[in-house]
């Protein structure tokens, strides 16, 4: 009853606060929390937070009871008193409050072991407002433990970060306000990859067409778009690995065109989506593979090899055991289905092999096999611009179903 009667005032109070706060003293006063949102997508939840402005978010999980805690500047909640009563998800409850002087915190209690499996800030759209994603994902008790146990913080970052002067190559990752795609064009330089019919090299039409997909997906304003190379030179696997792992890929993709035997060229057409696995799909997927592992030897840089199969194997299966694997699996079945719109497929459109170029640990990546050049019709066809932006547009418009997947649906 009381509580009703001062809510009037307090409402012209904060009113007052907030508009000395921007004639005077802004940098003192806090941002406001004015907004809360669970959504359960497949196996993730995500929690968003709306605040009037940018902040600098830490994000950590606990055990016992398993947690998730989000550290923020000094903030004026603003959010409906029911927020936080009830779950959704992998979350039963999160409450919220100042934790310390100038610093605010949120604690998500959750029905078990998750993981911080991205955090972004984001500006929305023709306002100063942001919002903050945290997508978790549910894991055991032992990954727990070892990777996201207790006390580890797994992400802090800055809202925005073109006001930023740049920070360190380390820190990069899951600072980005846009997601980070990277484009991958096969070869280049020294290494022409594979030779058409018509004696045009591979590397000059992944290029040609990785250049229409950076425009379009510019375009869109969504992304942040990296290509690890946009002219004619040589780029080593592993240096491709480390561009994408210092830019933040969220998503890398490799593109590259196929050449086979002349006596069944004219009958094999259409392109093929490759993930990685230690273990090739089929004996197509296993010979691809050590096509393009062997780009670097072509270049004529020592093989620093990894050590034995059994070495390479482990290393493959750590990474199989990831989440990211899950995404770019995910990415790929989207991909096959938009692409097979516009341009032929072959006849196992999905396949997974051992590819170096896809050994990335933080980022979800497909190497995309758009055709045959060895095939005559279809090596004139990809070299016609209609073709290769039909190309360009259809990765694009994957790129955009695979991350409006991935972020909650925004209002
Ligand atoms: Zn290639």
């Amino acid at each position: 009853m009381v509580r009703r009667r001062i809510e009037p005032l307090l409402n012209v109070f904060a009113a007052v606060v907030a508009t000395l706060c921007v004639l005077l003293v802004r940098p003192a006063c806090a941002a406001e929390a004015l907004e809360t949102h669970l959504t359960v997508t497949g196996r993730s939840t995500i929690f968003e937070l709306t605040m009037s402005e940018g902040v600098t978010a830490q994000v950590f999980t606990l055990a016992n009871p398993y947690r998730v805690v989000i550290d923020l500047p000094d903030l004026a909640f603003r959010l409906d008193p029911a927020a936080g009563q009830k779950g959704a998800g992998l979350v039963s409850a999160f409450r919220y409050g100042l934790f310390a002087a100038h610093k605010s915190r949120i604690v998500i209690d959750t029905r078990g072991p998750v993981k911080i499996h991205s955090a972004n800030m984001l500006r929305l759209k023709g306002s100063s407002a942001v919002k903050l994603a945290i997508q978790l994902m549910p894991t055991d008790s032992a990954s727990f433990g070892a990777g996201t146990g207790a006390g580890t913080r797994e992400a802090a970052f800055e809202p925005d970060a073109d006001n930023e002067p740049p920070g360190n190559a380390e820190e990069e990752h899951k600072t980005h306000a846009r997601p980070v795609v990277v484009i991958d064009p096969g070869h280049g330089g020294i290494d022409p990859g594979a030779i058409g019919a018509n004696s045009v090299n591979e590397k000059t039409i992944v290029l040609a067409i990785a250049l229409q997909l950076r425009d379009v997906l510019q375009k869109t304003g969504l992304y942040d778009v990296k290509m690890t190379r946009s002219q004619d030179v040589f780029v080593s696997l592993d240096n491709r690995l480390k561009f994408s792992r210092k830019n933040g890929a969220d998503l890398f993709i490799s593109l590259h065109a196929d050449s086979i035997e002349e006596k069944v060229a004219s009958n094999v057409r259409g392109a093929t989506i490759y993930t990685l696995s230690s273990k090739a799909s089929d004996r197509q997927a296993q010979i691809m593979a050590e096509k393009e592992n062997a780009s670097d030897l072509l270049a004529g840089i020592e093989n620093i090899d990894e050590g034995s199969d059994d070495q390479v194997k482990s290393i493959l299966i750590d990474l199989m055991k990831r989440e990211t694997s899950n995404f770019s699996a995910d990415f790929s079945q989207v991909l096959v289905k938009r692409l097979g719109k516009s341009i032929a497929m072959s006849r196992v459109p999905r396949r997974s092999a051992a590819f170096k170029v896809l050994k990335q640990t933080d980022a979800p990546s497909v190497l995309v096999e758009l055709g045959y050049i060895s095939n005559r019709a279809d090596e004139e066809q990809m070299l016609t611009s209609e073709w290769q932006s039909k190309v360009a547009s259809a990765i694009a418009g994957a790129v955009q179903i695979y991350f409006n997947k991935r972020t909650a649906a925004r209002p």
